[in-house]
């Protein structure tokens, strides 16, 4: 007897790179209704409006499409050959999160859904609908993912599986197909509390609750304007997102190798001189990071990160780069500077 359409897939799928694949029924969602209404209304989104915009939608899956049978749940591994920690003692060098230091993962992973959902279409013939997701639509993907048994939304609430770890990406292909579905994955944290404790700015109110207002992740990709002058010290050299929580997970010891070559660090990407980067004009910026997901942030909220990190430097001889930034048309970014600048001197 020939393989199942179900085992053709995920062959399939890890043939075009992703580390696992599994299938849940979009009105699987565990939990996230709940958690989701408190963290909105706990204002823990800070800036991020379009969270609570879409919000229905996050917490139902099954409105998103209703013909909708089957969600295709797929993860690519990004595990780094390195700590990523190890660069936070590098005080005059910037810090750039795993995910960011190579190749824009959107555009990868969604040309390899897209080419699954083509192929699914072709298999499973006429009739057949798919529609794909990638980290752009309203799609609770952690929650879909733990529907569909890929792993559990850890305390420090990113998708965390056992053969995975949780350096992941997800993507999900929702169809109209009735395929055959996995069974959900339970939680595995037990009393472990790592990712808590190793928090720099203590943005975790309680184990699986984060206030984005207080992670470095969103201070220095999503938030617009100065940063709270409480929080800027505990920043550190981190200039784009933080990895900390997720480096300390002890579940990374079993997680697969990253297949995909392009999400290594690019020349330059790993431990940038913080000077260098301060220099950058609007056009420096865009050459600089072109195909990287940092482009988005745009030049001024990049350089306002790179001179929060160059106060916290200790090195005084940075100093004249914040100084000579101190006029800077953008009223963040000239902030920053006069920030530097007094730490640097006080
Ligand atoms: S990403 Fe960093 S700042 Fe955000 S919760 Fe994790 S450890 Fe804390
Ligand atoms: S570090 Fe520990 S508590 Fe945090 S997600 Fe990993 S296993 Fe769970």
């Amino acid at each position: 007897m020939g393989l199942s359409l179900k085992d053709r897939l995920i062959a399939q799928a890890l043939d075009e790179g992703f580390s696992a694949c599994r299938i849940c029924r979009p009105w699987d969602v565990p939990e996230v209704p709940g958690r989701l209404a408190e963290f909105l209304s706990l204002g823990r989104h800070g800036q991020m409006s379009w969270l609570a915009e879409r919000a229905h939608w996050r917490g139902d899956p099954a409105l998103l499409w209703p013909e909708a049978r089957s969600v295709i749940v797929l993860a690519e591994s990004y595990t780094p050959q390195t700590d990523p920690m190890a660069g936070l003692s590098e005080r005059d060098r910037g810090v750039i999160s795993v995910y960011a230091q190579g190749a824009d993962y959107h555009d990868l992973v969604k040309k390899r859904l897209k080419r699954l959902a083509r192929w699914l279409i072709a298999e499973a013939g006429e009739g057949t609908e798919v529609k794909v997701f990638v980290d752009t639509a309203p799609v609770p993907e952690k929650a879909l993912a733990q529907a569909a048994g890929l792993g559990w939304q850890g305390k420090h609430t990113n998708l965390l599986g056992r053969e995975l770890g949780n350096w992941v990406f997800l993507g999900s292909v929702f169809t109209t197909l009735d395929l055959p579905v996995d069974a959900a994955e339970g939680e595995h944290c037990g009393s472990c509390r790592r990712c808590l404790d190793v928090c720099p700015t203590d943005a975790f109110p309680a184990p699986f609750q984060l206030d984005a207002r207080r992670c470095i992740s969103y201070l220095t990709i999503e938030h617009k304007g100065p940063v709270d002058e409480a929080l800027r010290p505990l920043m550190g050299n981190r200039i784009y997102g933080c990895d900390d929580c997720l480096a300390v997970c002890p579940w990374n010891k079993f997680a697969v190798a990253a297949k995909e070559m392009r999400y290594r660090p690019r020349e330059g990407n790993h431990l940038p001189d913080l000077a260098a980067l301060a220099l950058l004009d609007d056009a420096g910026f865009r050459e600089r990071f072109r195909g990287s997901p940092i482009k988005r942030i745009g030049r001024d909220r990049f350089v306002r990160n790179v001179l929060y990190a160059i106060g916290n430097s200790g090195e005084a001889r940075l100093a004249q780069v914040a100084r000579d930034l101190c006029d800077d048309p953008d009223p963040t970014v000239a902030d920053a500077a006069r920030w530097a600048v007094a730490r640097l001197q006080g």
